[in-house]
């Protein structure tokens, strides 16, 4: 008997290339575009070890917990790492950006999350870009949790390393992800006698056997399943148009905080314009013990106290991929009226301000 996920037939190297056309096109880059088989840490840590070698300078900005990882890898290549760290309920400026790097002529690769959903908030790439191009150093974006929730434009802001995976906006497995490489971002990987090579990690690799021979024979046999799901993600995402997935986004976030606010919440990240539409981040004492109460009163709602220490006192509402929906803001405020025991009517009220919010947005 035949298997919906089982049975396939093997993916075609003109099939694989086509996913990653369909990629460059959601990304509009003219970079070559590379699809990596693994979560999307795989890509980040291949570009990672590829760009940087003893006697590199990094400026590692840290905004939310994946700084933390980067800037360990950064150390462990043998790079010297200048982290720039800022509270997690706030965005870096281009200004504090622009200010490391003139304190330090060296740096020569900069890494940075564009929106973190750990912690809710997201970074002025296209102001960063700007300053980080003047400088000349080679600049590495984790969009994971950016790509289809926000404007994302790699080539216009001066991204050599954009990394992006399916399982946050996109709607699509974890098993997938992608980079798009510039060409300078290739000449120094070439010249990096670091860089991984015959590796899983290499993606110097993929460049040499792969698109420098016009993508016709793939080096491993691809993940069908992960392969075919991002092909029906960018399908999916086409069909819906970009700007209409990230407008969904924009307006689940607005609806979030403001139904979250009409129960009493603050928001984690202070300023709208520095929170991800990507996720909600709310401040909450005994955040665990509240998303328990939350997930008992509706175990369907996409909701989770924060990781390590921010358990205590942040909650997150991950309206993202299908989940950026009016019916599940309003399903998460419900379940969090539940939680708080808050008196009759504020749900009801915390609804109304989000389906206003909703409107808003999208108007
Ligand atoms: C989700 C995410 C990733 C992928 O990591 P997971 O541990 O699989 O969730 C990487 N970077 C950022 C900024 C993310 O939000």
């Amino acid at each position: 008997m035949t298997h919906p996920l089982l049975d396939l037939p093997p993916l075609t190297a003109e099939r694989f290339a086509s996913i990653e056309q369909g990629v460059a096109d959601l990304l509009s880059t003219r970079q070559d575009v590379v699809i990596t088989q693994g979560e999307a840490l795989l890509p980040l840590e291949g570009c990672i070890r590829s760009g940087a070698r003893p006697g590199s300078t990094a400026l590692n900005v840290v905004t939310g917990p994946y700084g933390t990882t980067f800037g360990n890898w950064l150390r462990d290549c043998g790079a010297t790492v200048v982290d720039l760290q800022v509270p997690f309920d706030t965005a870096v400026t281009a200004a504090q950006v622009a200010g490391a790097l003139a304190a330090d002529p060296e740096i020569d690769f900069v890494s940075l999350v564009h929106a973190e959903a750990a912690t809710g908030n997201t970074n002025p790439v296209a102001a960063i870009g700007e300053v980080v191009r003047e400088h000349g150093a080679l600049f590495m974006l984790d969009a994971v949790a950016s790509v289809g929730a926000e404007p994302l434009l790699p080539d216009a802001w001066g991204v050599d390393l954009c990394v992006i995976g399916a399982q946050k906006a996109m709607g699509g497995p974890a098993g997938v992800s992608a980079v798009s490489v510039s060409d300078r971002a290739w000449a120094r990987f070439a010249e990096n006698p670091a860089a991984p090579r015959r590796s899983y990690l290499s993606l110097l690799d993929w460049k040499e056997r792969w698109i420098d021979g016009g993508r016709k024979a793939l080096l491993h046999a691809p993940a069908q399943l992960e392969m075919l799901a991002l092909e029906a993600c960018l399908d999916r995402i086409a069909a819906e148009g970009l700007p209409a997935v990230a407008a969904r986004h924009a307006a689940a976030a607005a609806a979030t905080r403001a139904g979250a606010q009409a129960l009493g919440l603050a928001p984690y990240v202070g300023r709208v314009e520095e929170a991800a539409p990507v996720a909600t981040t709310l401040r909450v004492a005994e955040a665990s013990l509240v998303a328990a109460k939350a997930l008992a009163a509706d175990p369907s709602v996409p909701l989770a106290a924060g990781g390590g220490a921010l358990a205590r006192e942040m909650l997150r509402v991950n309206h993202y991929g299908p989940a950026a929906s009016l019916g599940v803001v309003r399903d998460c405020l419900g379940a969090l009226a539940a939680a708080l025991s808050a008196p009759a009517g504020a749900a009801d009220a915390a609804v109304s301000a989000a389906e206003s919010a909703w409107a808003d947005t999208l108007r």
